[in-house]
């Protein structure tokens, strides 16, 4: 894992990893441990994080899959950071994991979104400026592109390491 990854949060193996993701549009939410030893997936809380970060315009059957495990380390990253900040609202997920089909209909998104593989997350962080929360995205090893959008969101993949200006 990587450095940021490795920084130690609260006193058990559940606290440590926990993940607290809230889904925007529909307040859904998760606070689960992906891993309990920082090596193997605890597939329990796992699957939690992975329904709240699902295509929520298909059916479950369609829009439910496995989320990349190294973008969940990503956010989990970026949430232990922003708590050892003091911060302890969830990660308010705007979009995940998408379909083709979904991915198509949103104006502006790329043709190959790393959505699509679900590599990346649109959101926000409740009390904590955009800019702010792009560059603690930019300065987590193991995030890729982070896109800056000033009307609402941070997106983070686990591509290739890019910035940009949404
Ligand atoms: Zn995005």
């Amino acid at each position: 894992m990587p450095a940021l990854a490795r920084a130690q949060f609260g006193s058990n193996a559940k606290d440590r990893y926990l993940l607290f993701l809230e889904r925007v549009d529909t307040g859904e939410f998760a606070a689960q441990p992906f891993t309990l030893d920082g090596k193997t997936l605890y597939w329990a809380g796992y699957k939690k994080l992975c329904a709240i970060l699902r295509d929520e315009h298909v059916p479950p059957e369609m829009g439910f899959v496995q989320i990349n495990v190294r973008t969940i380390e990503a956010l989990w990253a970026v949430q232990s950071y922003l708590r050892r900040d003091g911060v302890g609202s969830p990660i308010m997920v705007h979009s995940g994991y998408r379909t083709p089909q979904t991915n198509a209909q949103i104006e502006g998104a790329a043709r190959l979104s790393y959505h699509m593989w679900g590599k990346a997350v649109d959101f926000h962080v409740p009390g904590v400026p955009l800019d702010y929360l792009a560059g603690v995205c930019e300065a987590c090893p193991a995030s890729g592109g982070v896109g800056y959008y000033p009307d609402g969101w941070v997106h983070m993949d686990t591509g290739p390491k890019r910035i940009w200006v949404g």
